[in-house]
């Protein structure tokens, strides 16, 4: 039988509750055992897929092309899980699963309530995660203790934890002791507090996990550990990383946390092996050259909406030895000049949806273009290319993607014959891992060193055929498509350093052991271009 580990956040949102469930999920694996994670989500919305990044930051998807929480980006990268349909639920697919439930007459008789049926739902949920061949479940409670919203989760965690008995099921809550100046004292009040309101609610937490900026001292350990009802030695401290987030692992597996929770579950307290990713850790922490990215994006200093592009730079710097900067270049800024970029050297022009920063991106990609900067255009990165293509070289003033006019004479991007009418938001484009088929000989086929791929999708629009004969008879050449060569999926110039776009996302797949070929080819033909410089 799998056993179970809820993790809970108590005092202010942002302490890294999914940086630490993955860096645990992590250590669990680096003692042998097979971990599964999911992220519960006390919002509405069915999935964050119709959410603005201002919200909840990017929208990561899945391999089976669900839209989910961006923490389950640090599970596959950090945790090295595989994440599904069932790693993520709000409280909108779970409400919206019973609704339709009731509707079908599946509880006649009833009275359809939170308590039990929203409840069991949401046990019914972590259990799904529970496969054969899983020995934990690690599931991440969103939001913070004392939320109305996260009520009904917590709930189902104490039905759960109760039914699982002990030793078989623990809760983590991972809270923060801040440090105030003004009295040069760290203050255990605020997790006194959020830890009662579990109490009041039937969870007793198992571990207590402090976040903490400098070192806890044995005094405020006791005061926790007395006032919170957790062992001296469950109470642990997860200090501010110094450098990055690489050191996280470190840091738990330094005060014991995996072993502490293998003895909670009475699991074998094996021996672990970390020795990769010191190796990982010691390149991190000591790059020996470094290279600067603009990231042209239209939602500046939000860098959460970028997250896993950030991460893939961070892999590509760790196999190329590179500290990778990338900066935020607001798009909008570069519609009428865009010498900024000259002190970059490469670019990234991102994904995204909606019209505002598009004038800008392709004003972006026309100077880099024509300057040989080394770009990666991702999705709409790569629409955007090929409109500037048109565009410039074509002599098509007025092409553009019918996304931001539909009226347009050469709509070079345009709907998919699926995508005709449909005028429901909420997962309707083409979403999740789609084979890709990479021309012989192209720069795509020599970075990927293969030529059968697999990449995540999320968009609606798609390469126009009616433009390709024009588009590569002019040098924008196609070099990835679907295996029925039916639906464009990468392009490239020739005669550029480094210039090609993809119409899915890479940086979902891109790992700290496995960066993305694209990324590491950016990050290497930045580093010529500084050479050449
Ligand atoms: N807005 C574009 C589309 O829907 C691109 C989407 C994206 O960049 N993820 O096709």
């Amino acid at each position: 039988m799998a056993k179970y580990i809820f993790i809970t956040g108590g005092v202010v949102s942002g302490l890294g509750k999914g940086i630490t469930s993955a860096s645990l999920a992590y250590l669990l694996k680096s003692h042998g055992y097979h971990v599964a994670m999911q992220k519960f989500d006390p919002y509405l919305n069915v999935d964050p897929g119709t959410m603005s990044p201002y919200q909840h930051g990017e929208v990561y998807v899945t391999d089976d092309g669900t839209e989910t929480d961006l923490d389950l980006g640090h599970y596959e990268r950090f945790a090295g899980v595989r994440c599904d349909r069932h790693s993520n639920y709000t409280s909108g697919k779970i409400y919206s699963s019973v609704i339709a439930r009731e509707r079908e007459g599946g509880y006649l008789g009833a009275t359809v309530q939170m308590i039990p049926h929203i409840t069991d739902e949401i046990k019914e949920a972590i259990r799904s995660a529970a496969k054969p061949g899983i020995d934990i479940v690690m599931t991440e409670i969103g939001g913070t203790a004392g939320d109305i919203e996260s009520l009904p989760f917590l709930e189902a965690v104490r039905q759960f934890k109760n039914e699982a008995g002990t030793g078989n099921a623990i809760v983590i809550h991972l809270t923060l002791v801040p440090f105030i100046k003004s009295v040069g004292e760290m203050k255990t009040k605020p997790s006194q507090q959020s830890v009662s309101i579990l109490h009041n609610i039937g969870i007793f937490p198992d571990v207590l996990v402090c976040r903490t900026e400098v070192a806890m001292a044995e005094e405020q350990r006791r005061k926790l550990s007395l006032f919170c009802n957790v062992p001296d030695d469950y109470v642990i401290e997860e200090r501010d990383v110094q450098h990055s987030i690489y050191e996280v692992p470190q840091e738990l597996a330094d005060r014991g946390l995996d072993n502490k929770v293998l003895e909670l579950l009475r699991l074998p307290v094996t021996e672990s092996h970390l020795d990769d990713w010191h190796e990982l850790l010691d390149r991190v922490l000591h790059p020996q050259k470094s290279c600067r990215i603009a990231l042209v994006g239209k939602y500046a200093g939000l860098r959460d909406a970028y997250k896993s592009i950030f991460e893939s730079f961070a892999h590509a710097g760790i196999a190329l030895s590179t500290k990778v900067t990338c900066d935020m270049v607001e798009a909008e800024e570069l519609e009428t000049d865009c010498s900024k970029l000259d002190a970059y050297d490469a670019l990234l022009v991102p994904g995204g949806f909606g019209s505002r920063g598009v004038e800008g991106k392709i004003a972006a990609l026309r100077h880099a273009r024509t300057h040989g900067i080394p770009t990666l255009g991702i999705c709409l990165g790569m629409q955007c290319m090929v409109i500037e293509y048109a565009r410039s070289v074509l002599n098509y003033n007025a092409a553009n993607s019918t996304e931001f006019d539909e009226a347009t004479a050469y709509p070079v991007i345009d709907l998919m014959e699926n995508q005709r009418g449909v005028t429901s938001k909420g997962g309707t484009m083409r979403l999740g891992a789609y084979p890709c088929q990479l021309v012989k000989g192209s720069l795509a086929a020599k970075l990927y060193s293969e030529l059968s791929i697999s990449e995540r999708h999320r968009h609606r629009f798609e390469y126009n055929n009616a433009y390709r004969a024009e588009l590569e008879k002019a040098g924008l050449k196609v070099c990835g498509t679907s295996p029925d060569n039916s639906l464009v999926e990468m392009v490239e110039l020739p005669d550029h350093p480094y210039y090609i776009g993809c119409q899915f996302h890479p940086e979902f797949k891109s790992r700290p052991f496995a960066p993305h070929p694209l990324f590491v080819g950016l990050v290497q033909a930045a580093l010529n271009h500084q050479i050449k410089e």
